[in-house]
């Protein structure tokens, strides 16, 4: 068996784990990225990202090949609820002013062109297998490459990149996440050709709200192409499985918004779906390791902030380590600070996302409290999604005191309703407000927004001890077992 070295091993090589390698790769470390996929290979994921995932593009070099594929770039965001619309012009970040809708297949391509672009070494249809350890810290990894062969490369860190079923945080103990939460909605989309390329409605993403079910229309790739996403119960899925088209038919007949919007829009694509969204946080740092992306950190893809998180926090991790990489304890010290960021950053949306993944109508009350964003085309509630301020600060008690009064004050307005509603969200309000700015690091209290009985699965496999040829005993390693670091 080979083995070989290099300073980095990520395993994953889509959004979190080529983000994570350019910034290594720039500053001159030996990065080998591993994937069991041969690219272009598809993803089961929607692929939006407003400005400041595009921003994060361009940071990792990626960006000029996505707009050589002609995506559409919507300036605006789009929310209808019944007589309600706000329409907004995004937040620019770095200069750009506009989103983007990139199928998986296509966009994961030019992230991995981007990485080997600044130097990193990736290895397509390599399977990594096993962590390797020694003296308690994460050294390498054991991998099958593309003929077969069983590999080691030994390295400084370990990263994994791998995704939700991260075969990496199950051999470092950390499969089992310390929080969760049940998600309620399923995801149900296609590719259409639209007919409104080129006015103003192509220009924008559409969210539209009708009762238990959102829509979205993703202006995307090329230009003139519209992918179309169904938020809806997640028991509705199997009805999808079962005859997609009579599925998809029902929920067009059940909004006429969304009806509207796609008049004389031709199918071009099979529906794909999936209910198995629940959101988490996995311990993501240890001794010599890390997990990046959906790895480490899952949130109800209706926030649409998934690949951004991933792009974002992969590159700040692969920041932090460039610069410390040489001194192990220098490097721990400043993983289990990156993972700190990552949930400071994530924990409003997370509980955001937990709370929009409720198939229940909240109707009235949320359709006022939108309702006091419309009004012109400055972005406002559109930074939600963009994340230019935190979830509290852009619906502020101002916000909600107003839709409040609205909500109540609206002729023939069911008021014993509406304050069961309020009385029903303020906890949940007030624990994600606090959950962000007081509990601990790690914190495993649960909150309001979070549903019991979510589930991650079985892990890909038990881990497997292997220890590195030089180094500790077994014994030492086992000791200081994955778990406790
Ligand atoms: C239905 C759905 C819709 C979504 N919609 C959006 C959206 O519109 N916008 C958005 O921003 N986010 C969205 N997301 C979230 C987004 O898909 C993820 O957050 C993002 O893909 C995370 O990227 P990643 O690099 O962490 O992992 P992944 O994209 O999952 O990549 C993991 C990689 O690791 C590789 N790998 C796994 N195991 C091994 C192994 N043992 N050895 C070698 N390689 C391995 C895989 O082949 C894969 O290439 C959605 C998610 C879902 C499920």
């Amino acid at each position: 068996m080979g083995i070989e070295t290099a300073d980095v091993v990520i395993v994953g090589s889509r959004c979190a784990g080529t983000a994570a390698a350019v910034p290594l790769a720039r500053a001159g470390r030996e990065v080998v990225l591993l994937d069991r996929a041969r690219f272009p290979a598809d993803a089961l994921s929607t692929h939006v990202l407003v400005p400041n995932g595009v921003a994060e593009l361009e940071r990792m070099g990626a960006l000029e090949r996505i707009l050589a594929l002609n995506p559409a770039r919507p300036q605006h965001l789009r929310i209808e609820d019944g007589d309600m619309v706000v329409r907004e012009r995004f937040r620019p970040f770095d200069g750009i002013p506009y989103g983007v809708c990139v199928p998986r297949k296509l966009q994961d391509e030019c992230l991995v062109a981007a990485a080997r672009d600044a130097g990193a070494d990736v290895r397509e249809k390599h399977t990594v297998t096993n962590v390797v350890w020694r003296g308690g810290r994460a050294a390498g990894v054991a991998y099958t490459d593309a003929d077969g062969t069983e590999r080691e490369l030994h390295a400084k860190l370990v990263v994994g990149a791998d995704g939700r079923r991260s075969r990496v945080a199950a051999e470092v103990g950390a499969w089992t996440p310390y929080r969760g939460s049940r998600n309620g909605r399923g995801f149900a989309f296609r590719y259409m050709d639209d007919p409104q390329a080129g006015t103003e409605r192509y220009d924008e993403f559409g969210v539209y709200r009708a009762e238990r079910t959102v829509a979205l229309t993703l202006p995307s790739t090329p230009d003139g192409r519209v992918l179309v996403v169904w938020m809806c119960p997640a028991e509705d899925i199997p009805s999808f499985r079962a005859d997609a088209e009579a599925a998809w038919q029902r929920k067009l007949d059940g909004d006429p918004a969304i009806a509207a919007r796609l008049a004389g829009a031709t199918n071009m694509t099979k529906v794909r779906s999936t209910a198995d969204l629940s959101a988490y946080y996995r311990r993501s740092s240890g001794r010599g390791w890390a997990l990046a992306g959906d790895a480490g950190h899952f949130k109800d893809p209706v926030t649409g902030n998934g690949m951004r998180d991933a792009l974002r926090h992969g590159r700040l991790l692969g920041e932090a380590a460039a610069t410390t990489l040489d001194d192990p304890f220098a490097l721990d010290a400043a993983l289990r600070r990156w993972e700190r960021g990552r949930d400071q950053d994530t924990l409003s949306t997370y509980h955001w996302g937990n709370r929009e993944s409720r198939p229940e109508p909240v109707g009235d009350l949320v359709r006022e409290v939108l309702r006091t964003f419309s009004g012109d085309d400055a972005p406002d509630v559109s930074d939600t999604f963009n994340r230019a301020r935190t979830i509290e600060a852009i619906i502020s008690p101002d916000h909600l005191v107003k839709g409040l009064v609205a909500a109540l004050r609206r002729p023939g307005a069911d008021r014993a309703r509406i304050l069961r509603q309020v009385a029903r969200e303020l906890p949940l309000e007030w624990q994600a407000r606090r959950n962000r700015r007081l509990d601990g690091f790690r914190s495993t209290r649960p909150t309001g927004t979070e549903r019991p009985d979510w589930t991650v699965g079985p892990a890909p496999g038990p881990p497997s001890w292997r220890v590195a040829a030089t180094g500790a005993a077994p014994a030492d390693v086992r000791a200081e077992t994955p778990a406790a670091a």
